[in-house]
């Protein structure tokens, strides 16, 4: 860097300093400019040209983007995780001795980005803080920016607070500075966020009023060092914030980020869309702030039944009264996102359309209340008690404001005619004036007998008498005064014509301004109403969400859940319900699901694809419908409330995050049988595939047996191995039940019916037969199959002997670790047994496997966090495999 820095490079520099973590836009005239490092870098992320500032040796990289269509460009730097600090000219250039101030106005951030395409209409977009204590407890705040409100909970582990973050989707998350880092990168693993460090935790002026109702000094300290975050980067107040809002996270459902993740609760596990998820199929919500609540309530199904029962008592009425839920429903399409409009008016972005949609929101309110009162129900007129209809705002928006109003706020055509005497007499002279004009010329016409004559306007010289160049001759001498002179026309004016001029341009420049004062004089009185607004946007988004349940559930046949005070699940005819909507209609094959005291844990055989996933999700996702208010996909159903789901399903892994099948999957069951209760419901399919078969099977039963004795939780465990079917006879709530197929002409049909017992075979060949392996493999399996199951098989899978002695095997048996391919684990370990270990004895280390070796022998594993071992682990997985 060049020694001779010009005075606005050393501003820049300057102020640089103080957002080291952000890209500088520093306003240059027209342009948002930035120097140095951040040029280079935004040149790249942002495909713009990067040119230079100065010359030779005091040249400086530069790139810009117009002022005027930065927001784009932000956004996309946002969207990549980055923060971008918006720096303007704070005085008049033209004012200015030296070079011009500049001041930061405002730090835009992954989680306080108000507008742009990040913002989704029906998401959220949580900013978190996250504060330690003593103990392990954690604190964590949330705030939406968009919609104002603010939440605080308590948890007790680094793990539990990581999942509860979880369920905010955040984009960004505000810490300490002390904030370790190697609690950092197990956050990293589990959420992509950008970290912001906030020290202050002084709760000062407007802060005040937001938190104080919250006591415990721990929650407030959290949401202080949030609120501290926010004004710091916003640097205006912010009346919308809603006060703090303590909740207990124990008092809903517990689903960890794999149990979400593997459920599909609000996107698909592989393409991460909202299509295909329960939230999808769930979502017939008309306005934004439904679609948002919805989202929440999915993130959390309740826990306390009075408030189910309320939600899918008021379903049921919706349900029963098709004529009211039509009559709602139209209602509710004219409402407004009155959330965010709070949000906007709070930040003074609104415009005058802004206000007028909010005012056919407002009109919407009465008839929408009347319908609901209608319904007679006692849980939804208790959500209307108390709740201001904000008709006194509505009102002043009918009276201020025209029905169609321009979008500047600058420019006038706000204000209705009779709201303001002043403005009335400005406009009644513009009026005045402008008749006056228009006879003017007819009285000139005829005087003159000119009738081509015409009076014209335009900005440099006001009004005008305008005569065709061939007409001029004809006008008496000294008639007006010339004022300016075209190719085929000559311009005139009067001291009268310029009198009248004077007294309109005054009114309409005076009318202009009084109706901006005007406007926002009504502006700041929508403001006094954000807090009424946001609580009326409440029992709307919630009367939505509720039919949206009644309108899914009347047209998938869904019915009303009975709650089990016992802990039963009794499904009859139980479906999943969105795998139903996407297959050929009709096709899909109801199952009932039995679970009780006497029978709580189902071990599920059966052949691949033959729908044990479908199966134990179903129950899954039956009891979070329930839980959230909505009816189930069967035709009669009893469920209890579980407390936690956890779930490990499917082979869809974490690799993304450094994780490998096996130990996601060992991860995921630690959680579920360190964390279950008997009020839970677990859900365990094909535990052990991803290691050799005596590891996995001895897992498998192991598990089962821990969950059976220990926990006694609700557990659905499907496995391809048959063996642990004798496990029945020895834990006795344990039932098999087994998916059936069928052989039709050499042909497997999967019926995907789950009946009592358990399944005599695999099946296995026929998927692969069905992937379209090459025929001559396949052929060579089905040999391989019956060999196997003429000899080896009573080595070793010993038929009646107590399952347990398979774990005793373990040690001899070789522990290949294969990636999530159960079955060709199991031809590894059997088949090929002797052959590879002769081979394993013979060969020489490769020089790959020597550096694996010395590597792993050189591991301090005093000094490093569960995390990073699985990480080194899998790195070396990857060397080997290379
Ligand atoms: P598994 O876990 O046994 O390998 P899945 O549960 O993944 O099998 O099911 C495989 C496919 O079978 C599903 O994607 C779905 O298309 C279909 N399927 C599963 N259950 C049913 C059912 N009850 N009725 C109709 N089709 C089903």
């Amino acid at each position: 860097m060049s020694k001779q820095q010009t005075p606005m490079i050393k501003q820049y520099l300057k102020i640089k300093a103080e957002y080291e973590e952000a890209f500088l836009f520093f306003r240059l005239g027209d342009f948002y400019e930035l120097f140095f490092e951040d040029a280079v870098k935004a040149a790249k992320e942002l495909e713009i040209t990067l040119t230079a500032r100065g010359k030779g040796e005091d040249k400086i990289p530069m790139c810009g983007v117009p002022y005027h269509a930065c927001s784009g460009y932000i956004t996309q730097l946002i969207e990549k995780g980055y923060k971008v600090a918006i720096c303007e000219q704070t005085e008049d250039p033209a004012q200015a001795k030296g070079v011009v101030k500049r001041e930061v106005v405002q730090l835009i951030t992954p989680g306080t980005v108000m507008e742009g395409t990040t913002i989704q209409e029906k998401e959220n977009n949580y900013l978190l803080s996250l504060s330690e204590f003593e103990g392990g407890q954690f604190g964590l705040a949330a705030a939406d920016l968009t919609t104002g409100e603010v939440r605080v909970t308590c948890t007790e582990s680094l793990y539990d607070v990581i999942h509860e973050a979880a369920s905010y989707t955040p984009k960004e998350i505000v810490i300490p500075p002390a904030f370790p880092e190697e609690r950092r990168k197990r956050i990293s693993h589990i959420l992509h966020v950008t970290f912001s460090e906030e020290s202050s935790t002084a709760s000062v002026g407007e802060m005040t009023r937001l938190v104080h109702n919250i006591e415990d000094e721990k929650h407030r300290l959290t949401v202080v060092r949030l609120l501290n975050y926010l004004y710091r980067t916003k640097k205006r107040s912010l009346d919308h914030l809603q006060p703090a809002a303590f909740y207990f996270a124990k008092d809903f459902m517990k689903l960890d980020v794999h149990s979400k993740r593997n459920l599909e609760l609000t996107e698909t596990i592989r393409e991460k869309k909202k299509h295909g998820s329960l939230l999808w199929l769930l979502d017939k919500t008309v306005t934004a702030m439904g679609g948002r609540l919805l989202k929440q309530w999915i993130e959390r199904p309740l826990l306390d039944k009075n408030q189910i029962e309320n939600r899918l008592g008021f379903v049921e009425v919706l349900m029963d009264r098709f004529f009211e839920r039509e009559e709602l429903k139209e209602n509710l399409r004219d409402v407004y996102d009155l959330e965010r409009l709070s949000g906007k008016v709070s930040f003074g972005n609104v415009n005058a359309r802004d206000l007028i949609q909010l005012k056919k929101s407002l009109e919407r309110v009465p008839a929408i209340f009347e319908t609901v009162h209608r319904l007679e129900h006692s849980y939804a007129d208790q959500l209307m008690a108390g709740v201001d209809r904000c008709t006194e705002l509505q009102q002043l928006l009918e009276k201020s404001l025209m029905n169609e109003p321009g979008i500047s706020i600058t420019e006038g055509g706000m204000i209705r005619d009779g709201y303001n005497s002043q403005l009335d007499e400005y406009r009644d002279a513009m009026k005045n004036g402008k008749s006056w004009i228009a006879a003017l010329e007819q009285k000139e016409r005829q005087e003159t007998g000119i009738k081509s004559l015409k009076v014209g306007f335009n900005k440099v010289f006001g009004y005008y008498i305008e005569v065709t160049r061939a007409n001029a001759s004809s006008l008496p001498e000294g008639r007006y005064e010339r004022k300016q002179t075209l190719s085929n026309a000559e311009r005139f004016i009067t001291p009268e014509l310029k009198e009248k001029e004077a007294l309109i341009l005054e009114a309409e420049e005076k009318s202009g301004k009084l109706e901006y004062e005007l406007f926002l004089s009504v502006r700041e009185e929508v403001k006094g109403y954000i807090a009424k607004l946001q609580k009326l946007a409440k029992v709307i988004s919630t009367f939505d969400v509720l039919q949206s349940f009644a309108e899914v559930s009347e047209d998938n046949h869904f019915t009303r859940p009975d709650l089990s005070s016992e802990g039963t699940v009794d499904i009859v005819d139980g479906r999943h319900p969105v795998v139903e909507k996407v297959i050929e209609q009709g096709d899909y094959v109801p199952n009932d699901i039995k679970l009780d005291e006497r029978s709580g844990m189902l071990l599920i055989t059966g052949p691949n694809m033959a729908g044990k996933s479908t199966y134990m999700r179903q129950l899954a996702l039956c009891s979070v419908m329930m839980q959230i208010g909505c009816y189930v996909p069967a035709s009669r159903a009893t469920l209890p409330v579980f407390d936690q789901i956890f779930t490990r399903i499917g082979a869809a892994d974490d690799l993304a995050s450094g994780q490998s099948t096996f130990m996601v999957e060992m991860m995921e069951t630690k959680h579920a049988v360190s964390k279950a209760t008997d009020q839970s419901l677990i859900l365990l399919d094909e535990i052990g595939r991803g290691t050799s078969t005596y590891d996995g099977m001895a897992l498998a039963q192991a598990i089962m047996e821990y969950i059976h004795n220990e926990i006694g939780a609700k557990t659905l465990f499907s496995t391809h191995y048959h063996e642990l079917t004798a496990l029945e006879s020895e834990l006795d709530k344990l039932k098999n039940v087994h998916v059936s197929a069928s052989e039709e002409d050499g042909e497997v049909v999967f019926l995907h019916k789950v009946v009592d017992g358990s399944a005599d075979r695999s099946y296995g060949i026929y998927v692969a037969q069905l992937a379209e392996l090459p025929e001559k493999l396949i052929e060579r399996a089905k040999v391989i199959l019956e060999e196997l199951e003429n000899t080896d098989n009573k080595e070793v899978l010993p038929e009646k002997v107590p399952v347990a002695a398979g774990i005793l095997e373990t040690e001899s048996a070789p522990s290949s670790v294969n990636e999530d391919q159960g079955q060709l684990a199991l031809f590894d370990s059997t088949l090929f047994k002797d052959e590879k270990k002769a081979e394993k004895r013979n060969r020489e280390l490769s020089k790959k496997e020597k550096d694996v070796i010395k590597e792993l022998e050189s591991m301090d594993l005093l000094h490093v966090t569960p995390f990073e071992a699985i990480q080194a682990i899998h790195q070396l997985q990857q060397k080997l495999r290379k």
